[in-house]
């Protein structure tokens, strides 16, 4: 029989109406063997996330200020699912050692993990499956990283001894014990640990979208769903902004080759978009580029120097300088005597005239200049045409309107294209690429 295993997303399961959506995806089909649950997500506008207001309870905590109105959120969400589903989860005990525990020092990660811990203890008892408590399966090393192969074998083993599980995302266990949770949006990779242990056909990753979409909607109008994409693809739209998906989690499956399907648990018949380690031919997409994807908040750092070309190494001692200011580049280009570095607004945060004094003493640079409030826009695809062809209708759309690309990367494996361009006019670029790449279609 196949396995699958799947994971349910915050607003998949932030309530007893939720749940019960839950529940019929997982009686749906037999191979539905493992589950990974997230905290409660918001259940409507403005409404909080769980883990959210666990973060807050803990800076209350490290300031020493009273937190009971916010923990008081977090126990009438729990307990409210358990009583409108009619569950005998124990949840008054497990929040009243949970509160035992502010007295005693607690780490961050412990308290903000409490969420996904609750949770799939409410659903294992819903589904009638058993709860594993991802601390005693998850494991990060000495170094803090996540121990991908201890893991792997301790939790295979686990699995096999359960015909079913739920097991929380999020976190897992440090070599001293401590709790300790991946970053945000963690649970995506937790779910693509599980299918690897599992050795699973699929990865189902249900959440609140019926799929990558291929443009931002706040740019284009009802942009196309992604029906296939590939492992590399994939990468590349989540590092560029796209957040369906964990950036990281594509890592244990793809060890594996497993793929991933993105549903949608409000829409269980729509199809999602399919991710697997190489794209199959009737993929071939007649859309020509698989998706676009792009952030702000970038700077661009502009240095000349007349003689830059014949001092060897002066580029890479300029990076150097960079590094030592903790500056990291995105992207770099470089022409006879001068180089243009694009590295992460945040990086430059209250040094900026620390790095422009610095390269300007070091370097004496004829020019030096920082453009703030640049965007990075991605354009990837790896089975769709050349690298070549995109760039020139990249290009093309982008001056039709008279846009200005600020620097212009190729990439180095054909998948994608990437310009920068100011952050104003970001919008409209990423709808005009898209026109220009979908209008083909017909
Ligand atoms: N609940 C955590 C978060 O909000 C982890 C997750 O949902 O994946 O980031």
């Amino acid at each position: 029989m196949q396995i699958k295993v799947l994971k349910f997303g915050g607003t998949s399961l932030s309530s007893a109406e939720q749940f019960k959506k839950v529940k019929r995806i997982v009686e749906a089909e037999e191979e539905r063997k493992y589950v990974v649950a997230s905290a409660p997500g918001a259940r409507f506008k403005n409404d909080d996330k769980v883990t959210d207001i666990l973060y807050r309870c803990y800076d209350l905590l490290s300031e020493n200020r009273d937190l009971n109105d916010e923990f008081s959120k977090i126990e009438k969400r729990f307990l409210e699912i358990e009583k409108d589903l009619q569950l005998k989860a124990n949840m008054s005990e497990e929040l009243y050692k949970i509160r035992n525990m502010f007295s005693k020092n607690i780490k961050k990660d412990y308290l903000a993990s409490r969420g996904e811990y609750l949770n799939s203890i409410l659903l294992a008892k819903y589904l009638g499956y058993d709860f594993i408590d991802a601390s005693e399966v998850i494991f990060f090393d000495k170094y803090h990283k996540f121990d991908s192969e201890k893991t792997n074998t301790i939790l295979s083993d686990v699995l096999k001894k359960h015909k079913n599980a739920v097991i929380p995302g999020f976190y897992g266990i440090e070599v001293n014990g401590d709790i300790k949770t991946f970053s945000r949006g963690g649970s995506d990779i937790t779910g693509s640990i599980v299918a690897r242990a599992a050795n699973a056909d699929i990865y189902e990753n249900w959440t609140d979208v019926s799929g990558f979409l291929m443009a931002d909607p706040r740019c284009v109008e009802r942009p196309k769903i992604i029906n296939e994409l590939t492992y590399n693809e994939l990468r590349e739209l989540s590092y560029r902004g796209a957040t369906v998906l964990h950036e990281d989690a594509v890592f244990p499956v793809k060890t594996a080759r497993i793929p991933i399907n993105i549903r949608n648990t409000n829409k269980p018949d729509d199809r999602g978009t399919i991710i697997t380690p190489f794209s199959s031919i009737n993929s071939r997409r007649k859309t020509v580029i698989t998706g676009i994807a792009g952030k702000k908040g970038y700077y661009l750092l502009y240095i000349k120097k007349s003689s830059m070309n014949s001092e060897k190494g002066l580029k890479e001692s300029i990076l150097s300088c960079l590094r030592e200011n903790e500056v990291y580049f995105e992207h770099i280009s470089s022409s006879t005597d001068a180089i243009t570095v694009i590295a992460k607004q945040e990086d430059f945060e209250g040094k900026k005239a620390k790095i422009l004094n610095d390269i300007y003493c070091n370097f004496s640079p004829e020019i030096i200049i920082i453009e703030e409030n640049i965007a990075l826009i991605a354009v990837v695809s790896e089975s769709g045409c050349k690298g070549e062809e995109i760039l020139y209708k990249v290009l093309k759309s982008i001056l039709e309107i008279s846009l200005k690309t600020n620097i212009i990367d190729k990439g180095s494996n054909d998948s994608s294209i990437i310009i920068g361009i100011k952050e104003v006019d970001y919008e409209k670029a990423i709808n005009v690429i898209y026109r220009e790449f979908i209008k083909e279609k017909k």
